[in-house]
């Protein structure tokens, strides 16, 4: 038996139905001002699951003034952070106890396996519940020891803040983003990825649910050219963060330079892995494998560079087939899969794009990759690839966003970080060694806003996690520093 034979598919969509039909404005579900719709689809399908608005600038005009409404009436903006908090921890408590709904929604929209949704939804509760607590511990007035002054310096929240979200973790990626200006007092307006907006209007719904007053969390659905530009464009924002694609984030950067809304940018990458010859091949190898095939390698810090000693290359390579090989391929929603659909056929044709770019440019095939097929499912799959050759190769330089990892070998260690640092991107890379003092000294000098150590992907709340270069600029999430951003500071000063 499998899981989806356990899990009612039209319960699930019922309560989409029931719930959140449309878009959540203003504490109302909403239809496009013109009536537009677009069809999401279950990635392991094919098949159409829902229709959501399609909105465009006159929706997001009425998303934004909601959200101003609600900063200057709702009283939400002048809760002492306590009283936020009681709110912010019975949303969080909602989400905790609707987590399966949730995680079967996400995994069926987004087609990410029903496990991995799960412990995304465990993470969006976790990051609420880590704003909360730092928002407890923030001053909100610093006096400041000025001779001859009485100084102090204030923060309050900005007002509304605009998110635009990408589709590979749509509900951790909504939670590291708004839950700091959430807590920091401010009211959002959340544009959720075209592919994958039914998880974001269920959190509306609970949102409600819990109390959140309306206006401050406000989702509108659509399209990116659309409703994503609208969003980015509209003056009325204090903030906006933008996470997705590094070609889209330039021009919401640009854009909002214009109207000076601060942006803050989490943008793609190209991440390396430095293997050096002291390792466990074969650990090393399953967590490299693990981490490629994770999310079927649509993971933006993924390590999609392989740079490994020469001495024990050949070895490690094989041991890296081997596993990939075993992969199990599948519904996201049966108990067996180990890698699920990738999120649209859109998506599904790019990466087999790649793969033939790449090797009619020059690299060598160690495992072929291609389309791959799924017993009575007509969705969007593919089998992972392992490219070698030289790093000016398409497939090492430019992101595929899928299970495709490229070889490459290094002599020594000065070679190595030098190959970690041919990229556009600084987003993350990890390195592998025994030796911790070598370790330390190669993350060091790996240009990104992560570095880790014998892993890779770790996220842990209290460590900032963002990228430099082409893969973003503002700081970052994850961190106190964050929920600092979200609220502006005024210094008051008084003459003795
Ligand atoms: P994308 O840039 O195509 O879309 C991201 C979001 O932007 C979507 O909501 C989309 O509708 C919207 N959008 C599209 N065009 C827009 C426009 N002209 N103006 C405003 N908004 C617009 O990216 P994607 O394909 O959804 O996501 C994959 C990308 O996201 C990858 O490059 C990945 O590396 C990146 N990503 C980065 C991080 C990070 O933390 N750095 C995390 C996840 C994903």
């Amino acid at each position: 038996m499998t899981l989806s034979d356990t899990i009612d598919s039209t319960q699930v969509l019922k309560s989409l139905a029931d719930s959140a039909p449309k878009a959540y404005i203003g504490g109302k579900w909403v239809e496009a001002e013109d009536g537009s719709t677009l069809v999401t689809r279950d990635p392991g399908t094919g098949d159409a699951i829902a229709e959501v608005p399609a909105m465009g600038t006159l929706d997001v005009d009425r998303a934004v003034l909601a959200a101003q409404e609600a900063f200057d009436h709702s009283g939400w903006a002048t809760l002492s952070p306590q009283e936020r908090g009681v709110l912010l921890h019975r949303f969080a408590d909602r989400i905790e106890r609707e987590k399966s709904i949730l995680a079967q929604i996400e995994s069926l929209d987004a087609g990410k396996v029903l496990s991995q949704a799960e412990s995304d939804v465990q993470n969006l509760v976790d990051t609420l519940r880590y704003f909360i607590e730092i928002s407890l511990h923030v001053p909100n007035r610093t006096p400041l020891a000025v001779s001859g002054y009485e100084a102090a310096t204030v923060r309050t929240p900005w007002g509304p803040c605009g998110f635009i979200i990408p589709w590979n973790f749509p509900l951790l990626l909504i939670g590291w983003n708004i839950a700091p200006a959430l807590a920091a007092g401010n009211t959002v307006v959340i544009k959720p990825a075209e592919d994958t907006s039914l998880s974001a209007l269920y959190l509306a719904k609970l949102s409600q649910e819990a109390g959140i007053p309306a206006g401050v969390f406000n989702v509108v659905t659509g399209n990116g050219a659309s409703a994503g530009a609208a969003l980015a464009a509209h003056p009325g924002l204090k903030r906006l963060a933008f996470t997705g694609s590094t070609e889209v984030g330039r021009n919401v950067a640009a854009v909002c330079g214009k109207n000076l809304v601060p942006a803050k940018l989490e943008l793609g990458g190209k991440g390396a892995a430095v293997v050096f010859d002291d390792v466990d091949i074969e650990a090393t190898a399953e967590k490299l494998v693990g981490a490629i095939t994770f999310h079927s390698g649509q993971v933006c810090c993924d390590a999609t560079r392989w740079l490994v000693h020469k001495p024990i290359y050949d070895r490690f390579v094989d041991c890296c087939v081997d596993r990939l090989r075993q992969t199990k391929i599948g519904y996201q929603l049966d108990e067996a899969t180990q890698m699920g659909p990738v999120v649209s056929s859109k998506q599904k044709e790019r990466i087999l794009g790649y793969l033939q770019k790449a090797v009619s440019t020059g690299a060598e095939a160690v495992l072929k990759g291609g389309e791959a097929s799924v017993d009575g499912k007509n969705g969007f799959y593919v089998d992972p690839a392992l490219l070698a050759g030289t790093l000016d190769n398409v497939a090492a330089q430019e992101e595929i966003f899928g299970p495709v990892a490229f070889l490459a070998p290094f002599t020594d260690e000065a070679q190595a970080i030098a190959m970690a640092n041919e990229t556009v991107y600084g987003l993350a890379n990890s390195v592998w060694t025994t030796d911790l003092t070598r370790a330390q000294r190669v993350a060091q000098q790996m240009i990104a806003g992560n570095s880790w150590i014998n892993a890779h992907n770790l996220f842990p709340h209290g460590v900032p996690y963002g990228g430099v270069n082409a893969s973003g600029m503002g700081g970052g999430v994850l961190s106190v520093e964050t929920f600092l951003e979200y609220q502006r500071s005024c210094s008051i000063v008084r003459p003795l």
